[in-house]
């Protein structure tokens, strides 16, 4: 038994999730040309690579927001393709974050984080509101549970998404370019709480141009160009030792 990890306060069950011959098109456009990616259930993976090149139609076929057209994509137990997966089922272990934060506007912070739970997962008020404020804690924002969308940061707001993400217990995070919206003065809170996360053992799949924190955090970088891997490898080697010419060109660029 391992104490470190069962005492954590945030201590996740976390899942893996494999990819397997991806292939999506829009139209004639084949934006994803055949993807393999395996991540390990506690792994950080940082997918990185220029804008079109296909990153967040991977992260949206993985929580089934898009169908892809061919390949398989295994999360937590269940299978995309297989005719008798429960997709609702499937798509509950994944949570999401997206660049615009898409909070109601019309709701707290306590609200938005609890109104999939009492909606989705039939949770009853109270246990909702025990799950949001245990989260928004997490994130460092239980002092403002009460705030609307409009009194808050884009730091802040995006801390409320992430809380609101977690509120629904997700065994796998994906992030999509999370702190592009941001000031720049705000955007070190939201990695930080990624960092802490990536910490508590989540598996956690992150588009991100920050490569300070992909070499920190991410036990992996994978590296995409024109809707294929051009590269994977251990971050600190890719960032700091790319082989490829296309990841030179495109970290000469963002570094
Ligand atoms: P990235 O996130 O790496 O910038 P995207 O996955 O957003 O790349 O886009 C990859 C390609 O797919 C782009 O050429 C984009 O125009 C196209 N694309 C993305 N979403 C759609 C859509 N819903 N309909 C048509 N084309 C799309
Ligand atoms: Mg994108």
């Amino acid at each position: 038994m391992n104490d470190v990890v069962q005492n954590a306060p945030g201590a996740v069950h976390a899942a893996g999730v494999s990819i397997k011959d991806l292939r999506k098109s829009y139209g004639s456009n084949e934006v994803l040309k055949g993807i393999d990616l395996v991540v390990a259930p506690g792994e950080v993976v940082c997918l990185i690579g220029p804008s079109g090149s296909g990153k967040s139609t991977l992260l949206r076929c993985v929580n089934l927001l898009e169908q892809p057209n061919q390949g398989t994509i295994h999360v937590g137990g269940f299978e995309s393709t297989d005719p008798d997966v429960d997709i609702d089922k499937m798509r509950r272990k994944v949570g999401m974050v997206f660049q615009q934060f898409n909070l109601f506007p019309h709701l707290s912070a306590l609200q938005n984080c609890t109104i999939a739970q009492t909606k989705v997962l039939k949770r009853s008020q109270a246990d909702a509101s025990a799950a949001a404020m245990k989260n928004l804690e997490r994130v460092g924002l239980g002092h403002l549970a009460d705030r609307f969308p409009d009194q808050l940061s884009g730091g802040q707001q995006q801390r409320v998404a992430i809380a609101r993400a977690l509120s629904m217990d997700p065994e796998l995070m994906l992030f999509d370019e999370p702190t592009s919206a941001l000031d720049p003065e705000t955007v070190g809170d939201v990695l930080s709480v990624m960092r802490n996360l990536a910490r508590e053992g989540m598996t956690m799949l992150v588009v991100t141009h920050e490569m300070g924190f992909a070499r920190e955090v991410a036990d992996r970088v994978v590296f995409m160009d024109g809707g294929v891997v051009v590269e994977e490898g251990v971050a600190e080697r890719v960032i700091s030792a790319p082989a490829h010419a296309r990841t030179k060109e495109f970290l000469r660029r963002v570094l």
